[in-house]
């Protein structure tokens, strides 16, 4: 773990160096919580590298500077109600529970990515985030209305139920666009009046977002 946690730092010391990771609680999250603790022991020797890395049920951890561009752009803050689409390894969703200082909501449609996230929190010793199972694009009501939602699959168009359960003066990240690993990222915002503003970041590359207001599986 030492040698892992050497290339990690290093890992982090250059997205800051690059200007990708900007705020200093970003990269104390990073630093807290580094990626090699939500792979598998075969992927570990690699989590240092800044591309994706394989999960389980044929889906993906994003690449390090694409989680940290996400955070940055979800501008989170202690005390802030979130919800994260697609909980995977669950990495981001610790990197959110240590930015908001407190409980996170995340939603995966596979159980087996239940439990390998659930595993992974545990043995991370993130204690605040709960993992559901489900179809994130209708949300997750219980907990609503959210301050940040933040979606981690690629979506056709931003579901509706996600508008629905953002706060006003809410945001909301997510990737819309093509089904085949190809998508714009967007920045979407409530205003305090209720109005959208869509913000168009660049190009990304994430998995299908699968479900009643997402691609069809
Ligand atoms: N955030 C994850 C992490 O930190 O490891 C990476 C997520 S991976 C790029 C996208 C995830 O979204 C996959 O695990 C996939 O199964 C999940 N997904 C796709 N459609 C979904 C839906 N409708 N509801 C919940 N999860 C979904």
């Amino acid at each position: 773990m030492e040698k892992l946690d050497g290339l990690w730092r290093r890992r982090v010391a250059s997205l800051v160096r690059e200007g990708i990771i900007k705020s200093a609680a970003i990269r104390e999250a990073f630093l807290r919580y580094p990626r090699h603790l939500f792979v598998e022991k075969r992927y570990r020797d690699y989590a240092h590298v800044d591309e994706p890395l394989p999960i389980p049920a044929g889906q993906t951890v994003s690449a390090p500077h694409m989680v940290a561009i996400m955070l940055e752009l979800a501008e989170l803050g202690p005390g802030m109600n979130v919800l994260e689409v697609g909980t995977g390894s669950g990495w981001n969703a610790a990197l959110i529970a240590e930015l908001v200082k407190g409980d996170v909501y995340t939603i995966e449609r596979i159980p087996e990515l239940v439990e390998f996230a659930r595993r992974n929190l545990e043995q991370a010793g993130v204690k605040n985030v709960h993992v559901f199972l489900g179809d994130g694009t209708k949300g997750f009501p219980p907990k609503a209305p959210y301050e940040r939602i933040i979606v981690t699959a690629g979506a056709p168009k931003v579901p509706e139920p996600l508008l629905e359960q953002l706060k006003p003066g809410g945001r909301l990240i997510i990737p819309v666009g093509g089904h085949h690993l190809w998508q714009d990222l967007y920045v979407v915002e409530k205003t305090e009046d209720g109005r959208i503003r869509k913000k168009r970041w660049g190009g990304v590359a994430f998995v299908p977002l699968i479900g009643e207001h997402g691609w069809r599986g």
